[in-house]
């Protein structure tokens, strides 16, 4: 029970949720967040109203609707949402299972299909061999895009930091992203492009705004309520009620920019960012009979509960919209049945047991 409070709203520890509630945002926070953003990553900076909006900008600003485009074969619905909204079509790839990324070997498979781009995700924060990929897509006349929902700050095994390479740099700033400001996201489009860019307009929706601020104090009352058996039934119906949403129904809507308070959070997330390739967003293993596996690991107390990811493309329940080719995807299947991801709140003491539990369940030879 201990253990299962700790999952919600984990992101934000002790009295974050204060912060959060009474952070004042100013419109100098807008253009401090863009003008560092802009200087970090090299390019002309957009706040968003989250990372699949920034994506959009990113894919309409590059390609031409009817293009197609490589997408991480092992991902998160928002990409694919952003992708259908820019009228372009997703070649799924299918992964690696030590980095869950896909590799030049994967990728050869997709040339057939003539894409025109290639979205880099560096899932869980593990980076892909950039050196490697990007000399692929200079043969295939690829233009690289980097989602940098899971892996801001970290870097690629040639020392470069993600974000600094490809033509455009998305980052997400929603629940259990690598910035995490509940929500929100940005792009930078760095290199050159000849189509007009227009920047959200509008101010964030009222019920966004609020849902923004109270979220944290939401999960905080939720842990707290978890020692009398509520917390569970209080945050299920925080959800029905819409005063708290799940992260994959977060609507795409590109007319909408980032709030200022949460630019002013996202600012100093960046500038205290100490990411690296040695320090994933999760860390993962793949297990045999998982169901069985987390029966044990709730028997002696702990929460392991949202993987990243149950399916393919993940929510499940939108998993069927997407039309996903698992022939062509064998390990992105084959991972999204057995992967569990470690929860960041566990302290190395706490996690000792459950790793040993784990290791238990794993094939060997694996997870290397
Ligand atoms: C979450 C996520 C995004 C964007 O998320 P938003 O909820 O739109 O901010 C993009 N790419 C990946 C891989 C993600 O996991």
């Amino acid at each position: 029970m201990r253990h299962y409070f700790l999952g919600m709203a984990a992101g934000y520890s002790g009295g974050e949720w204060l912060q959060h509630l009474f952070t004042m945002g100013r419109k100098k926070d807008l253009v401090e967040l863009t003008s560092f953003l802009g200087k970090k990553y090299d390019g002309e900076a957009i706040l968003c109203k989250n990372g699949r909006s920034g994506l959009v900008y990113a894919l309409k600003a590059y390609f031409s609707p009817g293009d197609a485009v490589i997408v991480n074969g092992f991902t998160c619905y928002a990409v694919y949402e952003a992708v259908k909204a820019a009228k372009l079509k997703p070649i799924f790839v299918d992964i690696e299972k030590k980095d869950l990324n896909f590799s030049v070997k994967t990728l050869e498979k997709a040339i057939s299909a003539k894409p025109a781009g290639i979205i880099v995700q560096n899932s869980l924060g593990n980076p892909v061999d950039m050196k490697a990929i990007e000399k692929f897509a200079k043969e295939h006349k690829l233009t690289i895009i980097e989602d940098l929902a899971h892996c801001t700050g970290v870097k690629y095994p040639d020392g470069r930091e993600a974000g600094t390479v490809g033509a455009a740099t998305v980052l997400s700033f929603g629940k259990d992203k690598s910035i995490d400001t509940v929500s929100g996201g940005a792009v930078i489009l760095r290199a050159p492009h000849d189509k007009p860019v227009e920047s959200p307009s509008k101010a964030p929706k009222a019920s966004d705004f609020l849902r923004a601020r109270f979220y944290p104090m939401f999960g905080a009352f939720c842990r707290t309520l978890t020692y009398i058996g509520l917390g569970g039934a209080m945050m299920r119906l925080f959800v029905k009620i819409h005063w708290v949403e799940k992260s994959a129904d977060n609507r795409l809507d590109t007319t909408r920019r980032l709030s200022k308070f949460e630019a002013r959070l996202a600012l100093k997330q960046l500038q205290e960012l100490k990411r690296s390739g040695e320090d994933p967003l999760r860390d993962f293993y793949l297990v045999e009979n998982r169901s069985g596996l987390l029966k044990e690991l709730q028997k002696k107390g702990y929460y392991f509960g949202g993987f990243w990811y149950e399916k393919p493309v993940s929510p499940e329940r939108y998993y069927k919209k997407v039309h996903f080719d698992e022939a062509a995807c064998p390990n992105a299947v084959s991972v999204s049945e057995r992967i569990i991801n470690v929860p960041k709140f566990y302290t190395r003491t706490e996690l000792k047991p459950a790793l040993k539990l784990i290791k238990e369940y794993m094939k060997e030879g694996e997870n290397e």
